[in-house]
């Protein structure tokens, strides 16, 4: 059985449906995984003009599936790893058992912890550009993060908004030099340096008004007028599953050794929830 439905997991069914290990794949809610938040990746090798993300699951997907991969909707509430057959528990009361497990279950995005960024979550604060770039047309919104994300989100956020501002706690990037280059040359796009964001305001019907941007040097704070704000800091390891069960290192990843294999004979890990190191599909 595998736990997961993102590229991780697809790819571990493609393997061991071709080795006649006859996997069954339960997809999670966000089937895809991150991959279907996304809009072009230009980095996938084999594909000289890039392809969609939505695209290009459906793709590993259909290849999984041709080689024997049952693939089913389901959200796991619980797994039991402590004795064979493994046993998955689905929240629908339906209950898996497998001979060997993996766990494939990605990362989710990391929040502010300013309270105000989930509190207006859905209502001018976001994680996804993709998913929400369209409603800010015209208006101008802001961005947190330096990484690779933060400047793509951004780029790709000048498509819709007047202006974007990318709020970065540092005075230098972390993304990669040609995003960056990107970025740095794009007109519509600003940088507030060594700086965090400690409060979003709104309205009292819940719309996004402004953001308090705190210097962090300095101590000084600003109101910088946003309808929108997008973050993009980071991923979390989903191992609410295995936590207890299964050693996890420092950051909370689970900690993998010989490649795949986890403290627990017969379950492996693969993909974001094990790779805090390169992150990429
Ligand atoms: P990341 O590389 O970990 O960057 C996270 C950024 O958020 C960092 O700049 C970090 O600041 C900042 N940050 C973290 N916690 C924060 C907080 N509480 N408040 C304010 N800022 C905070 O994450 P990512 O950008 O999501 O990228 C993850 C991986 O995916 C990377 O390996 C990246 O290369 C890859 N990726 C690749 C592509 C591509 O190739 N097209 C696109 C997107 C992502 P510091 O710099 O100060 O630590």
């Amino acid at each position: 059985v595998i736990i997961g439905s993102g590229p991780a997991g697809l790819t571990a069914a493609l393997y061991t449906a071709r080795a006649n290990l006859k996997p069954l794949l339960i997809e999670g809610l966000e089937a895809g995984g991150q991959l279907m938040l996304t809009t072009m990746v230009e980095n996938w090798p084999g594909f000289r003009d890039g392809i969609m993300g939505p695209d290009l699951m459906a793709e590993m997907r259909a290849q999984a599936e041709r080689f024997g991969t049952e693939v089913i909707q389901g959200n796991v509430t619980a797994v039991d790893i402590t004795r064979r057959p493994f046993t998955i528990a689905l929240q629908d009361g339906r209950r898996v058992s497998a001979a060997a497990l993996i766990i494939a279950t990605g990362a989710s995005a990391r929040w502010l912890d300013i309270g105000s960024d989930r509190k207006l979550s859905g209502h001018g604060v976001s994680t996804c550009a993709t998913c929400d770039g369209y409603f800010f047309r015209g208006k101008p919104i802001a961005v947190v993060g330096g990484g690779d994300s933060a400047l793509e989100e951004a780029t790709y956020l000048t498509r819709f908004a007047s202006k974007v501002t990318v709020i970065h706690r540092r005075d230098t990037l972390r993304a990669s030099k040609i995003m960056q280059d990107k970025a740095f040359r794009n007109e519509k796009i600003d940088f507030i340096w060594d700086s965090e964001v400690v409060q979003v305001n709104d309205t009292t019907k819940g719309e996004v008004t402004s953001l308090v941007v705190r210097n962090i040097k300095t101590g000084l704070e600003r109101v910088l007028d946003v309808d929108g704000l997008f973050i993009a800091i980071g991923h979390t390891p989903n191992t609410g599953l295995v936590k207890g069960q299964l050693e996890l290192d420092s950051s909370g990843y689970i900690r993998t050794h010989d490649g795949t294999k986890t403290t627990v004979p017969g379950v492996f890990a693969a993909g974001d929830v094990q790779d805090h190191v390169y992150r990429q599909a």
